[in-house]
């Protein structure tokens, strides 16, 4: 160790504290990893400068391309998903946006499932449109008709399975046949799965998109997201865009994501296992009309999860029955105490959300009011009680 006190800096102390010989110790082994924080990535020399290539994880560059902190992240969901290569975003909606940014131009067509999540359908409509960029919805259910869809502008397709708020778990491989059979690129989000459900690329999709802010994270406290890919050419194709449209994620988000890996497995199974006995319990209700979970026989898809499926998030709709107003159903909510109303999922605290099918859905079928449930950490008797009592008292006393 060298003694830095005998060579007392002969800066002005703004100079000394900025360049400070004391260097902390290599070496240093705890189970987490360091947090790397950068802007700014100091080179050795100008020649070293000029010989980094800002897309190889050999080096680093700048903090847009990468730092100690953000390629683990990167490695560890790549491996997650069965994936070679992995980009962070500062969403799950970034990351959608990415793939469509990236792998889209002018004249081409995107195709987007009825069940989609929002945003997406949002993002075609509304930027993508201005592009010209068109996309079609298709119904997850219809594997025929979805092949009918494709046309030569179709340029990707998205698969959700199951679908956002509704559930259906959609027949993936034959929808990836088709898509494959006319060379269109699948990209499929991979949120529900979060990687354990299923294993996206084995299904035969192209990009994994993932909104870590669910499962990985698992503390409903960050937003981020990740584009996974087993392509190099893919994969660089998508990193241009991710580079040139300058997304970031912050190295405390991501160490909180690293952090929360470890649990994931655990977490997603508890959150399963209890979610299913929440489902069961309410398919028994009276209320009740119908409970949209792909895990329970008679919901939409349930063949094709219990086919591709060895687990299940800890998520499900139900569909009241229709002698309930949507007011009732908003009331039932609201007696919720446990229950927060908020949107996302996948955090330790069970949310619900109320919504009325028939705006946000294009198939006419899709009519009623339906509550998504988003089940935590708490104790499954603690939660089955609070909708006990909320059900009891909103809507029992309308059944008469
Ligand atoms: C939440 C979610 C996203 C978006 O993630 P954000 O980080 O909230 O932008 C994308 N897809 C699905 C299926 C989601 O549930």
């Amino acid at each position: 160790m060298t003694d830095h006190r005998q060579d007392p800096p002969q800066q002005a102390i703004s100079t000394a504290l900025i360049h400070h010989p004391y260097e902390p110790p290599a070496g240093f082994a705890a189970p987490q990893p360091a947090v790397h924080k950068a802007s700014t990535v100091i080179f050795a020399s100008t020649a070293a400068a000029r010989a980094r290539n800002w897309k190889e994880k050999t080096g680093y560059t700048y903090g847009l391309h990468g730092t100690p902190t953000t390629f683990l992240l990167e490695e560890r969901i790549a491996t997650l998903e069965g994936g070679l290569q992995t980009l962070l975003l500062p969403s799950g909606l970034a990351a959608i946006a990415l793939v469509d940014l990236a792998l889209l131009k002018s004249g081409d067509e995107v195709l987007i499932p009825d069940n989609s999540y929002g945003p997406n359908r949002e993002l075609a409509r509304n930027q993508l449109a201005g592009w010209g960029i068109a996309h079609r919805i298709y119904d997850p259910m219809d594997p025929t008709a979805f092949a009918a869809m494709l046309s030569p502008a179709t340029k990707l397709v998205w698969i959700e399975p199951p679908g956002s708020v509704t559930m259906e778990f959609p027949d993936v491989p034959a929808l990836v046949q088709a898509a494959r059979a006319r060379g269109v690129r699948i990209a499929l989000d991979n949120t529900w799965g979060a990687g354990l459900a299923f294993d996206a690329f084995a299904l035969g999709a192209d990009i994994s998109v993932h909104a870590l802010t669910k499962y990985p994270s698992g503390g409903g406290d960050l937003l981020m997201g990740a584009v996974t890919t087993r392509d190099e050419a893919l994969h660089l194709e998508l990193k241009y865009t991710h580079m040139r449209v300058g997304y970031g994620v912050g190295a405390n988000d991501v160490e909180a994501v690293l952090r929360a890996l470890p649990s994931l497995t655990l977490r997603y199974a508890a959150a399963d296992r209890a979610a299913r006995t929440l489902a069961q319990w309410l398919a028994t209700r009276p209320e009740v009309a119908q409970v949209l979970h792909p895990a329970l026989p008679g919901s939409p898809g349930h063949e094709h999860w219990a086919r591709l499926c060895t687990q299940a998030a800890g998520l499900f709709s139900v569909v009241f029955d229709e002698r309930y107003a949507f007011e009732q159903v908003d009331a039932f909510v609201d007696a919720l105490r446990l229950f927060k109303i908020g949107y996302s999922w996948a955090g330790p605290v069970s949310l619900a959300v109320p919504y009325r099918l028939s705006a946000i859905r294009d198939e006419p079928a899709w009519r009623g009011a339906l509550v998504r449930f988003s089940i935590g950490l708490e104790d499954v008797g603690d939660l089955r009680a609070d909708l006990e009592q909320a059900l009891t008292a909103v809507l029992g006393r309308c059944l008469a």
